[in-house]
């Protein structure tokens, strides 16, 4: 993987900005603060910055101002706002003036490093992950040219498959639940039940391109109860 993105965290709560920080500098991301909208304001234009969260609640500028400016100068920092309130006119105005995405307090931590990671997916393409997956000697993976070699003949994959399979390759060591495929392959960041069996159907279309026996997978398999998992030799 590439260099560790870089996150300003806009909040004037203190301890919420200190929880902030020790998540995401805890993951491994490059973090700076602002505890007032014009310094947000003023850091988060300054270009240097993969991602902002984003306090609409603010002392000075509030966030959605902090947003619409960024926006009115053409930034395409991505950005998450982070809210107290959580009505619908909220949602819409923060997505309307640009937000990448929108999380209401009070929040879980995990929903939020998951959305984090989903927008910087979306925003911030990594330059020089593995192009090649080998599943065994027979089955080769092309990541960049959605293709594979499986038994000398070739097959071609939409990006989602192939995305889908790049995921659970990276996250080999473990079983991944369709949530967390939702999450971070499709970019959903709300209503993960309302799709979890387009999983089940992309899972299925991948075993009959991989698997040898597409009803009893050798590589795509499921783990009953925790999610699919991708084995290769
Ligand atoms: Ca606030």
């Amino acid at each position: 993987m590439g260099d560790k993105a870089k996150i300003l965290i806009v909040e004037d709560e203190e301890a919420i900005r200190t929880g902030l920080v020790d998540v995401f500098v805890y993951h491994g991301y490059e973090v700076d603060i602002a505890d007032n909208g014009n310094d947000g304001l003023s850091m988060a234009g300054s270009g240097q910055f993969d991602l902002v969260l984003l306090d609409v609640m603010l002392p000075g500028i509030n966030g959605f101002d902090i947003l619409k400016q960024l926006r009115d100068q053409d930034r395409e920092q991505a950005v998450i706002m982070l809210t107290a309130k959580s009505t619908d006119e909220d949602i819409i105005e923060g997505l309307s003036l640009g937000a990448d995405d929108y999380v209401a307090k009070p929040f879980s931590i995990t929903q939020l490093v998951l959305r984090v990671e989903a927008v910087l997916r979306r925003t911030r393409p990594t330059g020089d992950s593995a192009v090649f997956i080998e599943l065994d000697d027979a089955i080769k993976l092309d990541t960049q040219n959605l293709s594979a070699d499986i038994n000398n003949q070739t097959t071609t994959f939409t990006r989602r498959e192939m995305d889908i399979l790049q995921y659970l390759h990276q996250h080999h060591e473990r079983p991944v639940p369709r949530d967390e495929l939702l999450t971070n392959v499709w970019g959903y960041a709300r209503n993960l039940d309302l799709e979890t069996r387009t999983v089940d159907i992309h899972i299925a279309k991948l075993r009959r391109k991989i698997e040898p026996v597409p009803a009893n997978p050798r590589h795509l398999v499921t783990i009953r109860g925790a999610g699919y998992k991708l084995l290769s030799k």
